[in-house]
């Protein structure tokens, strides 16, 4: 089995939340506030993704926290009640756009700041694959939102092509729903061999309830520089993590090995197909543990960890996939 580096732990991690609104859209501070927010919280980069509304636009509030350009689109309901009975009734594709910062020079974004961007016709998934591809070939990196809120089946998202990464955590979806999660989804996907990553977010409308409630999801990408183009290089090759509390400080397979370092967890999950993976836990005596490692089956589709910290909260590692070891 070849040796890989996931998490280099001699790398720094810069610390992202790609999904907010603001009042441009449907979100309760203005874009001003909202920056100051982050900001203030020591964020590295955001994206202020208003609903069918594209940023694209350097403010003084944000200091050197990176503003990402992008936004949060979906598609316009058809009207004749695809999506709209009974416990289908959310059923709906939102879908994250950040633009590639590494492309600026050769293919600017497809919108100016403030442009909204048109709304076409849900008439289901060959309409939803071709929004994907079309967002795709104008220079984004395109994500998928909250699949549990989405109420997605597994097919839906089985059917779906494009997507880097889904939102495993959306903090926003736990406090209207209690529906952040989605690991069930992803999980399916994966087991099936599909390939997609993992992002957690705030998709934060209120913030006054959120800084009550502490902020809930957030992006690790590790990157030497923590420039546009570092960011985007590391979002390309899936040098990132998912997080509401915990960091994972280095991950790699070495002889064979699954190797980790991470914050204080009193818990960490493996999780894989087809075959064992343990739950790891603090050595006796010990409340919490800060390493692991373990033999990796060859035979397993794929491998992942879930850090739980002290609190609860978790960091989502990205998938290791056996077949890229082989
Ligand atoms: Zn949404
Ligand atoms: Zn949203």
């Amino acid at each position: 089995m070849k040796d890989r580096i996931y998490i280099d732990g001699a790398l720094p991690q810069w610390k992202g939340n790609l999904h907010l609104h603001t009042t441009r859209s449907d979100g309760r501070a203005s874009p001003r506030e909202a920056i100051a927010y982050y900001r203030d919280a020591g964020y590295h980069f955001i994206m202020v993704s208003d609903h069918e509304l594209y940023w694209d636009q350097p403010m003084a509030e944000a200091g050197d926290m990176l503003l990402l350009a992008g936004s949060e689109v979906s598609l316009a309901p058809h009207g004749r009640g695809l999506h709209s009975i009974g416990d289908q009734r959310h059923k709906s594709l939102h879908l994250l756009l950040v633009y590639d910062e590494r492309l600026r020079s050769v293919q600017p974004p497809p919108w100016g700041h403030g442009q909204a961007i048109p709304r076409q016709a849900d008439t289901g998934i060959s309409a939803w694959n071709q929004l994907i591809a079309r967002h795709k070939s104008q220079g984004h990196f395109v994500f998928l939102c909250h699949p549990r809120w989405s109420r997605l089946l597994p097919e839906d998202l089985l059917a779906l092509e494009g997507c880097q990464a889904l939102e495993i955590w959306n903090h926003g979806c736990q406090a209207s729903e209690s529906v952040a999660e989605s690991g069930y989804e992803w999980d399916y996907c994966l087991s099936r061999g599909k390939r997609v990553l993992a992002i957690a977010t705030d998709d934060v409308h209120d913030y006054a309830d959120q800084a009550r409630q502490g902020r809930g999801g957030f992006t690790m990408v590790s990157a030497p520089e923590g420039d546009g183009p570092s960011l985007m290089d590391a979002l390309d090759s899936g040098r990132y993590y998912a997080s509401s509390g915990p960091l994972i400080q280095d991950l790699r397979v070495r002889d064979g090995r699954l190797v980790m370092r991470f914050s204080p967890a009193q818990e960490v999950r493996l999780v894989a197909a087809h075959g064992y993976a343990p739950t790891h836990y603090p050595p006796p005596g010990q409340a919490s543990f800060t390493s692991l490692d373990w033999p990796l089956d060859p035979g397993l589709l794929y491998v992942r960890a879930e850090v739980i910290g002290p609190t609860g909260r978790k960091a989502w590692s990205q998938p290791i996939f056996l077949d890229d070891l082989a």
